[in-house]
């Protein structure tokens, strides 16, 4: 009727589209837009008055000598002459004929076909000027064959085979016989010849055709009024030239690259894998059913929101990829039919064009909220859908990759093609599924609405098409499972935020719940750490130097001495004592001594920059130090220094008068502060209290196979918190710390102490590890990097015939979080949690990020430190209120990981971190400071972090490599160092060099 409404009557926007170009073709202006506005004809009628356009008829045209190839055609050309032998643009059909079939009229029949449509018999052959099309006169022959004893291996084989365009004809057919009255008729059309729209009448021409044939007569259809090329020749007319700025290829190319301009290269998806350099456009499906209430719901969210279902589907689709990570500008492609015209219905073609999509995707946006955005994006995109997908990317100027499809690799299509079921000549023919084994999207969602016989909804098939390059089956089964609970939930309310529906599946949720480290110890005191490891193995050799050896019982009576000697300076709970020390025995003394008096130190790198050194020391209030005579002269006179090995040291320690011991300590009095930003900048310290100590040794006696044999390297500097762990690692089982001189910071002069010294037990940051030679290692049983990402190169080099270990950890929670095995083959990850520590991955919104979806880490649990000395601000914002467990705090790391399965269990991979920071020699930096930091370097170094696009967004890659001043570095084997320093999933998407 004149008033009823085109989206009442179930029309799409894939129909909307066809309408408008039909109108449109007819003489009129119409955008699809206008059939969203005015969806009924009466409304439609008043427009068309206001906009006629005048027409340029389709008809069949005088043919130049040389017909040129349309854009779409060229754009296949161009992608078969790259490799002839794909099959990724195959078009495969497969009709299964059941009943008496006669072969010699079925074989006219498909001549009457290829005689009709030119399409069928047009080769490409390329001259000096090109690819132009050829018409020849006689097509493809059909022919018959034996069908193998394996059907379908015969039909993927026929179907996969390529064609070279420029001189194959781009279509195969031939009949399977399966029996005397089973049959099955394989097409291969090539897709420059054809588009998924021209299946029906060409199955309609072939079955007219072998009607008429089996009567002994020809078929009577009228001729078609026009063929392809003569659209070929229209479209150039009705597109007009680039350069004529009121022609639609010229309004059309605007609207694209404004539209496009920023899009991200390459959306980022849950992958298992990077994928290859070269996609290799192998895929799978997994078909999924979401039932009929779902799909009726969403039918009138859809009615509501005046969108169609393919917007509410396309919300829903991006809603799920940026709860996945996509970040919240998101591109998807469409297919759109293009056959605008009447005369092009019945034709045999390639019309199909490609069409971008692109959103914005916040998480606080409602469901139904998203529809409407979603429905201006696609309508203005309908608006501009002429321009051929291949002209818009030449505009636009993507980067373009062989990795992956141009401005999108997720397409979304709704088909709403009816099988055809057809019987003729006691013939019932019926379409066959065909696997289709190749795609250039990484992900391709293909959903067909089901409605009962009275038009109602009754349910959506889906079938999700996954590159195999990057994801395996059981992904690609998880991520179709959370479509369906996304769909399930925002048809139930679509006014709730998409960043707060639930995604993950029972067993997921209840995984994560348990994803806790064992549970906490009674909290402890270090100085009763010291006390128990002194009273338990009293003769035993503590610490081992050049030229020393140190008892438990000797270590204890020294610290006892330097304990009181502090004390009677003032030392004691609540106090700082700095330690301008490098590692040393009486740097260990000095950690034993401050221990005893319950005052927290605070360690000073006394080779660092005056001012440096100066700040640190008015930042942390320290009046008290503890240093040698080699560093006095450099040290402010602020703070009261005791020399330890001063001309009156002895003295003046002997000299102390007895004190009572200190108070007793609290556990949740600071231990030590430790300043972690880099060596410029302002630097901040961590305030670390006892009670993460407990855990951290109970922790290091489990993970790192400690005994009292242990012989323990204690390389790190005591600057950093891993001097702590090295020192605990041995004092927790009365084993030996093997101490580094300071000058010594790898390769073959640590080789030696190592072998020199036996040693057992190795905590080694990745980078120091790649200056030595595994020979240099055999002491070592157990080999722990930790401090940064660590490549799988290293883990193959490294880990035979010992364990290795990934210990990952920042100083705000008590030294390391999570601890996991290394080794060849195996996903390189940082493990799980360790003793009292709880992570949680979570996305912007704090919510949980799903298993395989990149999220922030943040960490509960005892361990976690008092907060930034002096700085409540900086503290509040990073120490911020667990979301489960009420009072609870949780620290925001600021590095992003991810869950992944890995021997069984959940482990967290490392991606890198999100917030603009960098470890530059294990110094945390941020990125504008690295100019100051390379001033200091005297080497190459590398650091890898991530940068974000937006407030949600989606993580991007950087990787920096660092040079000092006159290095001298190539970019080609950097980046493959790089690459090798990242996770595997991720490639460097930008190797900066600075070189200062
Ligand atoms: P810091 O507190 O100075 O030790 O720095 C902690 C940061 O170093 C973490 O937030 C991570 O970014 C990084 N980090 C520490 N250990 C690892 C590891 N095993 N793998 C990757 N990154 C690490
Ligand atoms: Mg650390």
């Amino acid at each position: 009727g004149i008033d009823d409404s085109f989206f009442d009557l179930g029309g799409n926007s894939l129909d909307a589209t066809r309408v408008v170009a039909r109108l449109n073709s007819a003489g009129s202006a119409l955008a699809v837009r206008d059939l969203f506005e005015a969806p009924t004809p009466a409304g439609l009628a008043v427009r068309l008055l206001e906009r006629p356009a005048p027409r340029i008829a389709l008809t069949a045209r005088p043919r130049p000598a040389r017909v040129p190839l349309g854009p779409a055609q060229q754009r296949m050309w161009v992608l078969n002459q790259l490799d002839p032998t794909s099959a990724a643009y195959n078009i495969p059909v497969a009709l299964r004929l059941s009943g008496p079939l006669d072969a010699a009229a079925l074989t006219t029949a498909w001549r009457d076909v290829t005689d009709r449509h030119e399409s069928l018999r047009t080769v490409f052959p390329a001259d000096a000027e090109g690819p132009h099309q050829v018409a020849v006169d006689a097509g493809v022959p059909l022919d018959l064959t034996e069908a193998p004893a394996d059907v379908y291996a015969a039909v993927a084989g026929f179907a996969g085979a390529g064609f070279d365009l420029t001189v194959d004809l781009p279509v195969r057919a031939r009949v399977l016989r399966l029996g005397a009255e089973e049959h099955v008729l394989v097409l291969v059309l090539h897709h420059i010849a054809a588009d998924g729209v021209s299946v029906a009448p060409l199955a309609r021409d072939l079955i007219a055709a072998y009607a008429a044939r089996t009567a002994g007569a020809a078929p009577a259809w009228a001729p078609l009024p026009v063929q392809y090329a003569d659209y070929t020749l229209w479209q150039r007319e009705v597109l007009g030239e680039p350069d004529d700025p009121d022609s639609t290829t010229a309004r059309q190319l605007d609207f694209w690259t404004r539209t496009l301009a920023g899009l991200p290269d390459r959306v980022v998806l849950p992958t298992d894998r990077p994928g290859p350099a070269v996609q290799s456009g192998a895929s799978a499906d997994v078909a999924f059913t979401v039932d009929a209430g779902v799909h009726a719901a969403l039918r009138r969210l859809a009615r509501a929101e005046n969108a169609t279902v393919f917007m509410t589907l396309h919300a829903a689709l991006v809603a799920l990829l940026s709860r996945l990570g996509a970040g919240d500008d998101i591109a998807v492609g469409t297919a759109v039919a293009g056959r605008g015209a009447a005369e092009l219905d019945d034709l045999v073609g390639m019309f199909v064009n490609t069409v971008v999509l692109r959103t914005p995707v916040r998480p606080d946006v409602a469901f139904a909220d998203l529809v409407a955005q979603v429905r201006e994006a696609d309508l203005a995109a309908f608006a501009h859908a002429d321009l051929p997908f291949d002209q818009v990317v030449e505009a636009v100027r993507p980067a373009r990759s062989t990795a992956h499809h141009p401005l999108f690799q997720v397409s979304l299509a709704l088909a709403n093609f009816e099988e055809p079921e057809l019987e003729v000549a006691g013939l019932r023919i019926e379409l066959q599924d065909v696997a289709h084994e190749a795609s250039p999207f990484d992900l391709s969602l293909t959903l067909r609405e089901r409605t009962t016989a009275d038009g109602e909804p009754a349910g959506l098939e889906v079938t999700l098409g996954y590159a195999t390059d990057l994801f395996d089956d059981g992904t690609a089964r998880t991520l179709a499972a959370r479509f369906g609970r996304l769909l399930t939930a925002v048809a139930e309310n679509p006014h709730a935020a998409i960043g707060d529906v639930d995604l993950l599946d029972a067993q997921e949720a209840d995984d994560l719940r348990t994803s806790a480290g064992p549970q906490p110890v009674t909290p402890v005191t270090l100085p009763e750490l010291l006390h128990a490891a002194a009273a338990a193995r009293p003769d035993a050799v503590a610490v081992v130097t050049d030229d020393r050896q140190v008892t438990y019982r000797e270590l204890d009576a020294r610290a006892a001495l330097l304990a009181d000697a502090l004390t009677a300076r003032g030392a004691g709970p609540g106090t700082l004592v700095a330690l301008a020390l490098t590692r040393s025995f009486e740097s260990v003394l000095a950690v034993w001594a401050v221990a005893r008096t319950g005052a927290a130190f605070v360690p000073v790198d006394p080779r660092h920059p005056q001012e440096r050194i100066e700040y640190m020391l008015a930042d942390s209030g320290a009046v008290l130090g503890v240093t040698v005579t080699a560093h006095h002269d450099r040290l402010p006179g602020s703070v009261g220094w005791l020399v330890l090995d001063g001309p009156d040291a002895d003295t003046r320690l002997a000299l102390v008068p007895q004190r009572p011991r200190a108070a007793a300590v609290h556990v949740d009095d600071p231990a030590y502060l430790i300043y972690t930003s880099g060596s410029t900048g302002t630097p901040k310290a961590v305030a670390v209290t006892h009670r993460g100590l407990g855990n951290l040794v109970a922790a290091q006696r489990e993970t790192l196979a400690l005994t009292a044999q242990a012989r323990i390297a204690h390389i790190a500097s005591p600057s950093f918190d891993a001097a702590v762990f090295e020192q605990l690692a041995a004092f927790a089982v009365g084993a030996r710390l093997v101490v580094v001189p300071p000058t010594v910071v790898g390769g073959a002069e640590l080789a030696d102490r190592l072998r020199a010294a036996q040693v057992s037990h190795l905590v080694v940051t990745p980078a120091a590890l790649s200056t030595l030679e595994p020979a240099a290692l055999t002491s070592v049983e157990v080999l722990a990097v930790a401090g940064e990402a660590v490549g799988a190169e290293l883990v193959e080099r490294f880990a035979g015939g010992r364990t290795m270990l990934n210990l990952y950890g920042p100083t705000e929670a008590t030294i390391w979080a999570t601890a996991g095995p290394l080794a060849p083959g195996r996903a390189v990850t940082i493990g799980s949690a360790v003793r009292g520590v709880t992570p949680l991955v979570l996305d912007g919104r704090l919510r949980p990020a799903p298993v395989g979806v990149v999220g922030e880490l943040y960490l509960a649990g005892d361990g976690l430190a008092r907060g930034y000395h002096g700085r409540a601000g900086l503290t509040a914002g990073r120490f911020v209120a667990h979301p489960q467990v009420p009072g609870a705090r949780m620290y925001r790391t600021g590095d992003l990981v991810r869950w992944v399965r890995a021997g069984g269990r959940l482990e967290l991979e490392y991606l890198g971190r999100g917030d603009h920071q960098v470890k530059v020699r294990g110094m945390r930096v941020e990125v504008g400071e690295i100019d100051a930091v390379l001033a200091g370097l005297s080497q190459v170094d590398y650091a890898v972090t991530v940068g974000r696009t937006g407030p949600a967004g989606s993580p991007v890659l950087v990787s920096y490599v660092l040079a000092a001043p006159g290095c001298e570095l190539e970019a080609e084997p950097l980046r493959a160092q790089v690459a090798e320093l990242l996770p595997a999933h991720l490639v460097p998407a930008a190797v900066v060099v600075l070189d200062a």
